[in-house]
């Protein structure tokens, strides 16, 4: 038996001479420098339970060494190995660059240790006759058996080995696992973990999860026994995590939960309902009728209004569902009772395609509307602000970073965001900071009305975690009239044929948009392809007028061009993504898509819903170059089967998870950072349940619970 198990009790692990490790535990021994501290609390780890609560990735195994001939045979196979061996040589060579190149050998064979980078030290380390105890993986190199870069350690031949699994940490560049290790490890006896769940709730409604005390759990995962089940340890399924994630979901539930009671304690603006003021004359004048599903949304958010409580709502609506109406209804009724209604929106265009929108319906009915645009000259928006702050403008509209930054307001009754899952939760954190007046002199004895408006459907374990504080109005119905749009997958082997059908179709007086293709890496490269397409559009088609839009352009000219558009001036719009939101102009039907399969199921169902706005029939062409990967060829089939949002927000959480809801700005705050709401989704029933029992009955529980789990991080639950 060639293999050396485990002998007697282990030192606490190192992970060896990497340089800066080395030194960084040396310092870390002499005094726990400012300096690490402040790298932990990079890490957010402030406070001893921070450090106990900051679990393992991954493990190492590092409680067996297997001899050099049979890490050898294992070549290839993509999994460390632990060796030991007495180095034979030890050279720098410079050929083809500069590499410190090491041979140890034992009994069964040699090995070639190679780095590329490496300092000083590490050649001293590693000298001749020196025991090393060395991790990597095995290639076949091209002079032999070789590891790049592998961990070693300096041993004696009684060295022991470790007898648990090495625990590898979420770090960053500068805090060396060998520190967070001895950091962890010494905290962990200091910091005792009493049960925070009452024993009535614990064998209660928990009865099921026989969860194990926490205290035991943790200890488990930081130093997992010989015996454990590995593989349970690492698809996170061990009963250990299970209460990690428990726990975890439970503080983000009582959290949420109290922060909704709080906020309906706070008072907002009282907003009578009004005989015979805008709102009224708006009704009899709409340019339409409102669909069943606009009247019963209507009706949700009209009685939040009326009642004391700050509205916070969510109106959830597929693209073209007619939101904007319903959000117009809400801001007449605060300008009635005499308060002021914000309107932001993400991008200028969609901004600005608001603000001719309500300006076009309410203006005649006498209601002053201030427009706040990046594009305004100094001198109109001192104007605007103006007019805002002494309150003489009723309705605000404009991009929500502008309206934040400038303005304060006189008497901000209402505000609505549209298109809010396009922003993060430190902005939307921020707005709503800003609204409540805080950091004002004189901040409002109230709180605004928030309605928030978004096309993209929040999955339910979404809804109740990260949304457990927002109330939703559901549109779940188009206005009439309306032909679905028919999506064609062409490839782009066929894009002459797509060019000819643009002629044909403008000659029959549609308006078509041709959007260019994401290219992530580079915003320039996709501007350049966007100029290309323009030009060779606009040289192929004959008699038509052709426009380009994108993100470089001013403010003004993309306006500009939107405005031209709009009025059928131009037949073609060539565009970025930037039309992805919001953009309305009914006569458009016909969409093509370049390079479709590089964009997501969500962006392609945005993209998809400029067109189909009218009565005439709508095409959507998705124009995609071969070969296409599985996952691009799942989320074309899906764009040509459904146009339905839920639908496609399903089948998107299927194919990538639900981070992508949550936003990549969104998912840098990881609030849940063990639990994963795809595979724990069930037990965020339990903890609802448990949060809401707690909250009632035991209030010192409630605190000891967030304050282990959450400490300072609360208010981002908040957003
Ligand atoms: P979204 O929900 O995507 O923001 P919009 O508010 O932009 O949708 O509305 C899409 C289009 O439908 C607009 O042209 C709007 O004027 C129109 N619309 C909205 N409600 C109705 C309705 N009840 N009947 C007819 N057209 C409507
Ligand atoms: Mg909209």
């Amino acid at each position: 038996m060639p293999r050396r198990s485990s002998t007697a009790a282990a030192p606490a692990p190192d992970s060896g001479t990497q340089p800066d490790a080395k030194a960084a535990t040396k310092k870390a021994a002499a005094s726990k420098t400012s300096t690490t501290r402040s790298k932990l609390a990079k890490l957010g780890l402030q406070r001893d339970i921070d450090l106990v609560l900051h679990l393992p990735l991954r493990y190492e195994d590092e409680t067996q060494v297997l001899t050099i001939a049979e890490a050898v045979a294992r070549a290839g196979i993509g999994e460390p190995a632990q060796v030991e061996g007495v180095v034979t040589s030890n050279e720098v060579a410079f050929r083809p660059r500069r590499q410190l190149v090491v041979r140890v050998a034992d009994d069964s064979g040699e090995l070639v240790l190679r780095f590329l980078n490496f300092y000083g030290s590490q050649v001293k380390q590693m000298a001749e006759g020196v025991r090393l105890r060395v991790r990597g993986e095995v290639r076949g190199g091209f002079f032999g058996a070789e590891m790049v870069h592998p961990t070693v350690k300096p041993v004696a031949d009684d060295t022991p080995l470790p007898d648990r699994l090495t625990p590898v940490y979420p770090s960053t560049a500068g805090v060396p696992q060998a520190y967070l290790r001895k950091a962890i490890l010494s905290t962990l006896d200091k910091v005792p973990l009493p049960e925070t769940l009452p024993q009535s709730i614990l064998h209660g409604e928990l009865a099921q999860l026989r969860l194990t005390p926490l205290a035991s759990c943790v200890r488990l995962l930081h130093q997992p026994p010989p015996e454990v089940d590995e593989a349970a340890l690492s698809e996170r399924t061990h009963p250990a995590w299970l209460r990690i994630k428990f726990d975890e979901l439970l503080a983000q539930q009582l959290s949420l939960k109290r922060a909704q009671a709080a906020r309906r304690e706070r008072n907002a603006p009282p907003m009578p309902p009004v005989a015979d003021g805008v709102l009224a004359r708006f009704m009899q004048t709409l340019p339409f009728a409102l669909t069943g599903a606009q009247q019963r949304v209507w009706a949700e958010i009209r009685a939040d209004l009326t009642s004391p409580p700050p509205m916070h709502r969510l109106l959830q609506g597929d693209v073209g569902s007619g939101k904007t109406i319903v959000a117009a209804l809400a801001a007449c009724h605060a300008i009635d009772a005499g308060y002021q209604a914000a309107l932001m929106a993400p991008t200028e265009i969609l901004a600005e395609q608001h603000y001719r929108k309500l300006s076009a319906w309410l203006e005649p009915l006498g209601v002053r509307i201030a427009w706040l645009s990046g594009s305004l000259k100094a001198k109109d928006k001192r104007e605007a602000v103006a007019r805002v702050e002494s309150g003489e403008a009723q309705l605000v509209i404009g991009t929500h970073a502008l309206i934040q930054d400038a303005v304060t307001f006189a008497r901000l009754g209402l505000s609505v965001v549209d298109e809010q899952h396009r922003f993060g939760v430190a902005q939307r954190l921020a707005l709503r900071a800003k609204m409540a007046g805080e950091g004002q002199e004189t901040a409002p004895p109230w709180t605004p009305h928030q309605l928030m408006m978004s096309a993209t459907p929040i999955p339910r374990t979404l809804a109740m975690t990260y949304y457990a504080d927002l109330d939703v109005s559901v549109i779940d119905e188009l206005p009439p009239g309306r032909t679905p749009v028919v999506t064609r997958l062409v490839s782009d082997a066929r894009r002459p044929e797509v060019i000819e059908r643009v002629q044909v179709a403008a000659g029959q007086g549609r308006q078509i948009y041709w959007v260019c293709p994401l290219i992530e890496e580079s915003e320039a490269l996709q501007l350049q392809t966007a100029v290309d397409t323009f030009e060779t559009l606009a040289n192929t088609l004959s008699g038509l007028r052709v426009g380009l839009v994108h993100g470089r352009l001013s403010p003004g000219d993309k306006a500009a061009v939107m405005e031209a558009f709009t009025r059928n001036e131009i037949q073609v719009l060539v565009a970025t993504t930037v039309i992805e939101v919001g953009v309305d102009v009914p006569n458009a039907s016909l969409m093509v898509i370049e390079h479709a399969e590089r964009f997501g199921l969500a962006q392609l169902h945005q993209l998809r819903g400029r067109v189909g706005r009218g009565s005439a029939e709508s095409v959507c062409v998705l124009l995609y170059q071969t070969p296409l990967s599985p996952t691009a060829r799942l989320r074309l089939q899906t764009m040509r089967e459904t146009t339905d949002g839920f639908e496609i927000a399903r089948r998107d959480l299927d194919i990538r998870g639900p981070g992508e809801f949550l936003g990549a700005r969104q998912s840098g705050d990881a609030l849940l950072r063990f639990a994963d709401l795809q595979h724990d989704a069930w037990l965020v029933e339990y903890a609802a349940r448990a949060a809401q029992h707690m909250l009632q009955s035991f209030p010192e529980a409630v605190e000891a619970h967030l304050h282990r789990w959450l400490g300072g991080r609360e208010h981002y639950l908040k957003a």
